[in-house]
Order: C-alpha cells, then structure tokens, then sequence
C-alpha cells in the first residue's frame, strides 16, 4: 500500500533518480580514481624498487671504495713501504692499523719475491707463508691501479674479495700489500631481515650469491641466483625492473642495478601480494568512503522524503475527511511550518474556514426555512381539518352533513356484520315545514331547523349520530341497538320535539316529526336499509304525521332483496371499469 503510493509520488520518482545519478556519477569517478591511484601507485612502487637497488648498489661501492682508499693509503706510509718486517708488523698490529679489518679479514705485506714479509695475524702468520688460494697473479699488481681477485668463498664464510696494491717507492718497491674484504661489511651496512617484505639479493657475475637474507645461502658459493628463479646477471640491463615469479612460487617486482668494478649485482625484489595488499587498502578505503558517503546521500534523501511526504500525506487524509461531509472539523494543525507545506495547511485553513462560515449561513438559513415550512405546515393543516369539518358539517344546524354520517354508517355496516350485532336507522322528517316557511318567513324556517336539530343531537347516546341529510330531513344511526330500542328512541324524538316550545316574533311556532324506523339488513345494503326507513317515514306522512312507524323486516319482499343484489352487481361492475 504505502510502496504503492510511493510508486505514484513524482516526489519519490525525482529523489530516487538523484540517488541513481548521484550513485553513478560517485561509482564513475570513483572507478576512475581507483584506476588512477592505482597506476600511481604502482608507478611509485616500481621506482622505489628501482631506487633501493640502486641505493643499494651506490652503498656498496661506497664502502668498497673506501677499503680501496685504506689499502692505499696504507700502502704509501713509511712503515709498509720500507718492506721492513719487524716495522711493518708493528704497524699492522698497532692500535690504528688492526681495528682497520674485521676479523676474518687479513692484510698481508709481500716482498719483492712476493713472500711474506708479515700479516696483522700474529698467530696464524707462520702458516700463511704462500699467498691465498685465489690470489695467484702478482704481475698484475701494478702502481696503477689496485688488484682485485673475483669474489670467493672460504671455508663457507662470507664471500670475500681481494685488494692488492703495489708498495714502495718506483726505484726499490716491488712488494704488495694484499688485504682481504668481506661481505659482511656491506651486511651490516645493508641491514635486512628474511622476513622483510623487501629484500636484497647481491650476486656476483656469475650469479651466485653474495648476500641473501639467509645468510647461509650465500656462505659456500654454489648457490646461484637463477636457482632461485632470478634472471642471469649477464642477460639484465641497468634499468630491469619487473615481475619475476621465483622458485618458491611467489611473484615479485624484482628492480637490478650492477656495478661492474666491484662486481656486484643487485636484485631488489619486493612481495608483490604485499604491494597489491597496500593498493586493496588504498582502493578499500577509497571504496568505504563511497558507500559511506551513498549511504548518507540515501539517508539524507529518505529524510527529506519522509519529511515532505508524511505532512503532504496528512494533508491529503486530512482533505479526504473533510470531503466526506465532515465540514465542521478542528483546522489541520501544522500551520506552524512556514514552508511550501505550511503555507498549504494554512492555505487550506483560510478554505476551510470559508468553507464552515458559508455551511453555517447555509445551515441558519435551511433552519429557519424549515421553521417556517413547519409553521406553515402546521397552518396548512388546521386550515384543512377546519375545512375538514366544514366539509362535513352542515353549517346551519352545525350537525354533521349527509357525507359524514355516511362515511360512519358504512363503518357499522362493517362492523355489525362482523360482530353480529344490529343497528337502526331513525328516519325524521318536519310535518309540514313548508308551511311554517310560508307563514312565518324562511328565517322562521332556519330557526325550527336549528331547534330540532339540537333537540335530537341532545337526546343521542355517545355512541349514536346523526346528519342533516337534506332540507328539512334528518337521519340518525344507532350503533348496536335493536329495532325495539330505536323504537322507544324514535318516539322519544317525536314526543320531545312535539313538546318543543319555539318562539318567532312573539309566536309560539308549533312543530312536529314524522319518523320512519329501520334496522339495517345486511342483505339490501346501506342505501336500501335507509330506503326502508324512508318508506317507514312515507306511511306515517300518509298515515297523518306526527307519528312513529317502523319498517318490520317481514315486509321486505324478495323483489327488494332482488333489486339489492343487482345494485351490488352494478357496482362492482362500476368498480371494475373504475379499475
Ligand atoms: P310534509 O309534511 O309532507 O313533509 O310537508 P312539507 O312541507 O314539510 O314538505 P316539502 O318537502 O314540500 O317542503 C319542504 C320545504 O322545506 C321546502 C323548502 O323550501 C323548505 N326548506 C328546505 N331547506 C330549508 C332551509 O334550510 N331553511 C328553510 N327555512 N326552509 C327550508
Ligand atoms: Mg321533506
Ligand atoms: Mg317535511
């Protein structure tokens, strides 16, 4: 859900493309960087390997020269070159000659039959009186320039090399001072470790070892650099510098430098995993920076998202409310902000606002549209039931109208069918009432009508009606009464009115009833019940007036019942075409 919406945010779509561009664009120029560092590096590398050879070499030759210039120099002094073997002994032997060799180097002076006048050993002189094995040439020695024999190994020691230089003067000297140099003075000079990730190998021009970090390697002379691996001496120009893998199946840079005088070949070999190892560190570090720095980008990004978005997001739930109808909400809070969204909610706010202060003029407005419609509703009705009763009343004698009185009697109807139960019609008619409008003026007329009207409403039980049912004609229903019954209640009428005293214009107005009774026959229906009551009434006109006749059911014929069946018939009839 939440991905989705995000899917859809042009916000979310914008800082993700910055995160692929910043990533690209970081991962482009860090390849490049990377590349770069590490052509630097191994550039650097292979010149300081070159220089440490080198180095190494000049160190070498230094030291070699300065032995040189020791041997000559002793040579020149009176003591050596007088050839005396007790003086030259001394001077060999003194405190600043002796301190001058190592030990393990000798210094021997020859005579001019090239015998052994004297050495710095007191010990072992006696032994020594022929010349060292590797010193064989003494023509060779001349006032030119100092003798030096191949590099040569001695009872497996350090390899050594011999010095030889002409003393005494042109005329009388042709003695030579002979001195042995030793390895192990360039060894101390050099300082280094098997275990060093850079080392030096030195080889004569044969190739076979001088110095080794092993030193025992290079103790017997037999050993050669290209038993290790290395290239010969001779086939190597100055400036070799390479990857050469070696015997013990690792590769390494290996840089040369040579000094032809002294003989000395260098090789500087260097690990190259462990060069590679310091490139990794280099290029790891460069790389950690740049998922740091991504890593940050990401987290700096999601922040300004998720601070963009989750008001935004507020805002739009917030809309989604209150378009839902819920128009009275409290404003959205975060108005406070005085940014873009700030000035949204508080945009919004004004809206809303606007929005409640129009709803509440709307809403005063359909109350009190409503409040009136309610009155006039209210008014509206007491107008229709007060026409309701007008309608049906008769507004004369204020008794209920024919309509009304048949609308109840059609209940009874019901009713009395359903219950079982009789009810009468009570049939009344003025005597003479024509008359009486006659002689004494139609108002004279309309005042007996009210009074008999009165007459028989007081008479009546609660339950009993009556209706004006035309001029001067009245028609009353009693509910659940029987024939006897409407018979007492019809005379009772009669008597009453006849005994009515109705004055007009100072004169007594004499009145009276004729009344036709009827008990309502399920059979004829209403109207032909009433009919009955009419005929009823019709007999007492005939029979003279003022008088009570009631219909006896016996005398309604099958010809009426007849007649009443087909008024059903005609009015279903009617009631089907209606429908
Ligand atoms: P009978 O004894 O046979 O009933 O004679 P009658 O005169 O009463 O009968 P008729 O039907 O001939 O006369 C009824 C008269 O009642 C006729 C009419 O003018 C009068 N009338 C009808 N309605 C009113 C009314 O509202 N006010 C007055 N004053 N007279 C009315
Ligand atoms: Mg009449
Ligand atoms: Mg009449």
């Amino acid at each position: 859900m939440l991905f989705r919406s995000f899917k859809n945010s042009i916000l979310f779509k914008c800082l993700v493309l910055l995160v692929l561009t910043i990533t690209v664009l970081m991962g482009g120029v860090t390849a490049w960087f990377i590349h770069s560092q590490r052509t630097s590096l191994m550039g650097t590398w292979f010149q300081t390997n070159r220089d440490i050879a080198k180095n190494a070499s000049y160190t070498m030759k230094q030291e070699m020269d300065l032995f040189d210039r020791q041997l000559y120099l002793l040579g020149k002094t009176s003591s050596i070159s007088s050839l005396d073997p007790i003086e030259a002994s001394g001077f060999l032997k003194s405190y600043d000659v002796s301190p001058l060799f190592m030990n393990g180097e000798y210094i021997r002076l020859y005579g001019r039959n090239n015998e052994l006048i004297c050495d710095n050993s007191m010990i072992k002189a006696a032994a020594h009186n022929s010349v060292p094995q590797s010193f064989d040439d003494f023509n060779r020695v001349t006032q030119v320039r100092t003798y030096l024999s191949p590099w040569f190994w001695e009872d497996g020691e350090t390899p050594k090399k011999i010095f030889a230089v002409q003393v005494g003067s042109r005329a009388t000297a042709n003695g030579a001072l002979v001195a042995s140099f030793s390895m192990r003075r360039i060894w101390s000079k050099i300082v280094q470790k098997a275990e060093d990730p850079q080392f030096l190998i030195v080889a004569d021009n044969e190739g076979k070892l001088l110095m080794h970090p092993n030193p025992v390697l290079a103790s017997e002379g037999k050993l050669t650099v290209m038993d290790l691996g290395l290239p010969a001496p001779k086939s190597l120009n100055e400036n070799f510098s390479d990857f050469v893998k070696l015997s013990d199946g690792k590769e390494y840079l290996t840089a040369f430098a040579k000094n032809s005088t002294y003989q000395l070949n260098v090789y500087s070999l260097q690990l190259r995993d462990d060069a590679e190892k310091a490139i990794f560190t280099t290029v790891s570090t460069i790389f950690i920076l740049l998922v740091i720095v991504l890593l940050v980008t990401i987290f700096m990004v999601s922040f300004l998202f998720l601070r963009f978005t989750t008001p935004l997001r507020k805002i739009i739930s917030y809309i989604n409310y209150i378009s839902e109808g819920n128009f009275d909400a409290e404003p959205f809070p975060d108005d406070k902000r005085k940014d873009e969204i700030g000035i949204l909610a508080s945009s919004f706010n004004r809206m809303l606002r606007l929005i409640q202060k129009q709803m509440k003029q709307l809403n005063d407005h359909k109350k009190h549209l409503e409040e009136q419609v309610l009155k006039r509703t209210k008014e509206l009705e007491a107008a229709k039931n007060q026409l309701d009763i007008i309608s049906r009343t008769d507004e004369l004698t204020g008794l209920p109208n024919r309509r009304d009185l048949r609308e109840k009697i059609q209940q009874e109807a019901h009713r009395a069918v359903r219950m079982r139960r009789d009810f009468c019609f009570i049939f009344i008619d003025i005597d003479k009432f024509k008359r009486i409008n006659d002689t004494y003026g139609h108002n004279c007329g309309d005042v007996v009508l009210k009074s008999v009207a009165n007459t028989i409403r007081n008479l009546l039980r609660k339950y009993d009606f009556v209706a004006r049912w035309g001029g001067e004609e009245f028609l009353v229903m009693l509910p659940e009464t029987a024939l006897e019954g409407a018979t007492i209640v019809a005379e009772r009428f009669r008597k009453t009115v006849e005994a009515l005293e109705i004055n007009y214009s100072d004169l007594r107005i004499p009145v009276t009833i004729t009344v036709g009774v009827a008990l309502y026959d399920p059979r004829l229906g209403v109207d032909r019940s009433i009919q009955l009551a009419d005929q009823a009434l019709y007999k007492g006109k005939e029979n003279g007036r003022n008088q009570v006749v009631v219909w006896n059911p016996k005398d309604t014929t099958e010809e009426d019942y007849k007649a009443a069946e087909l008024d059903l018939q005609r009015e279903a009839l009617n009631e089907e075409k209606l429908h």
